[in-house]
């Protein structure tokens, strides 16, 4: 075990007496920010989308004081220290509209259906020379090693081109095996040892390679998404889809990585924070932003879609999670989860999060070693399209279909909205 300084020990130690209310990575948000959404929410849809998506288990309630009128939300769960108060929207106050602008294809039956709105391409991780440091890399045997992040980024390419047909903008986080973020983890060993402290000393003694691995996490999930939510928020999509190729359980020995039978299928959606994440002052902040955006119905709406979609082409069941709090069901859709990930905390604007195939799965492994090719093939018995054609034609059909269906938006979004408008 490395020796570390009395000073830098006892330095951080105060630090997380003084202002452990932040997260790693994280600083002080800027509540002013939420002052555009005063009277734009009536309580008791406030109330439904706490209780039903953000906060299941009820941990942000600790936080808040809810009164007819308004909210006041506190950073400490005596409620002595308050953020942040919202004027709810009622019969007695104005109602404002949202601050968010939604747009909406112009003409979604016609020949360019997407039309009008932009999309915002993430694929998932940063690969090239970090993929290993990032986990997503693995090789069987002789085979060509699978890196997710270069899959994620060929399906996207396809999404793209079948976007720019249907008349959508697209704009992208990334398009390449490089970081968006300029923090590298050598710089991050301090954080990591603060998180280690944060976490609980005696749980996870700061060894080195535990101090190592947290600056890889922090670099790779923290730093680097919190780049890419900052390129979402100047490029204002309507919509951003992040896309991912999921894996199964890797077996006893992760570096003898073992196929599993099937795949299985899910779509995380904004929402699930935990009790235990918002102790955090910048997570409060991210719930509430999140929250009083308003894209709950529209995020569940075209997961569901696409969802739909996946099921018909690849024939795989959805994920089940067993006692994991973090997950919560979507009850009008099997594939559909909401979780608090970072990309979902962090991205402004409705964010859909969607899991493909199993990398390491004997129903789509042979698939993605094919890679993306023309026309049909026959592998394992069957003629099939490239997986990467049937990832993204389900993904862009899925966005078509929920737009399609959508007879009346601005109503249809708003349909939580009070009855009584008087600008
Ligand atoms: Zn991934």
């Amino acid at each position: 075990m490395r020796v570390i300084s009395f000073f830098l020990m006892g330095g951080l130690l105060l630090s997380f007496l003084h202002a452990g209310r932040l997260s790693p990575l994280s600083s002080e948000p800027d509540w002013k920010r939420l002052h555009d959404y005063q009277f734009t929410i009536t309580r008791e849809r406030f109330e439904f989308l706490l209780d039903h998506v953000f906060s299941v288990d009820r941990g942000m309630r600790a936080y808040l004081r809810i009164s007819p009128e308004s909210l006041t939300l506190f950073s400490d769960s005596s409620k002595t220290t308050p953020l942040f108060s919202l004027f709810f929207s009622n019969e007695f106050s104005s109602v404002r509209p949202n601050p968010q602008e939604i747009r909406y294809p112009q003409n979604p039956l016609g020949d360019r259906p997407l039309q009008g709105l932009r999309i915002c391409l993430d694929p998932g991780h940063i690969g090239g020379e970090f993929s290993k440091l990032e986990e997503r890399f693995f090789k069987i045997e002789e085979a060509t090693p699978v890196e997710e992040a270069k899959l994620n980024l060929m399906t996207c390419r396809l999404i793209e081109s079948m976007l720019l047909l249907y008349g959508a903008e697209v704009v992208w986080t990334k398009q390449e095996e490089l970081p968006v973020t300029k923090i590298r983890p050598e710089e991050l060993h301090d954080e990591a040892l603060q998180w280690i402290f944060d976490l609980g000393v005696e749980r996870y003694l700061p060894v080195e390679s535990e101090i190592l691995k947290r600056a890889n996490m922090l670099f790779y999930r923290t730093a680097e998404i919190r780049a890419r939510a900052e390129r979402v928020q100047d490029l204002k999509p309507d919509l951003t889809i992040c896309i991912h190729y999921n894996a199964g359980d890797w077996g006893p020995n992760p570096l003898i990585p073992k196929l599993v039978e099937k795949s299985k299928l899910v779509l995380f959606i904004t929402g699930g924070f935990m009790a235990n994440e918002l102790k955090y002052d910048d997570q409060k902040y991210d719930l509430m932003a999140q929250l009083l955006e308003q894209n709950f119905e529209q995020e569940l709406g075209l997961s569901s879609k696409i969802s739909d979609r996946m099921k018909e082409v690849f024939k795989m069941l959805p994920e089940q999670y067993k006692n994991w709090p973090a997950v919560i069901p979507m009850k009008e859709a099997p594939y559909v989860y909401a979780r608090n990930l970072a990309a979902n905390r962090w991205f402004r604007g409705p964010t859909l999060f969607v899991e493909g195939p199993y990398m390491n799965a004997k129903d789509a492994y042979e698939r993605i070693l094919a890679g993306d090719y023309e026309g049909q093939r026959e592998i394992q018995g069957s003629m099939v399209s490239s997986i990467h054609h049937d990832f993204a034609l389900s993904v862009v059909q899925g966005v078509l279909d929920y737009y399609r269906q959508l007879k009346k938006p601005l109503e249809e979004n708003r349909k939580f909205s009070p009855a009584i408008w008087n600008p």
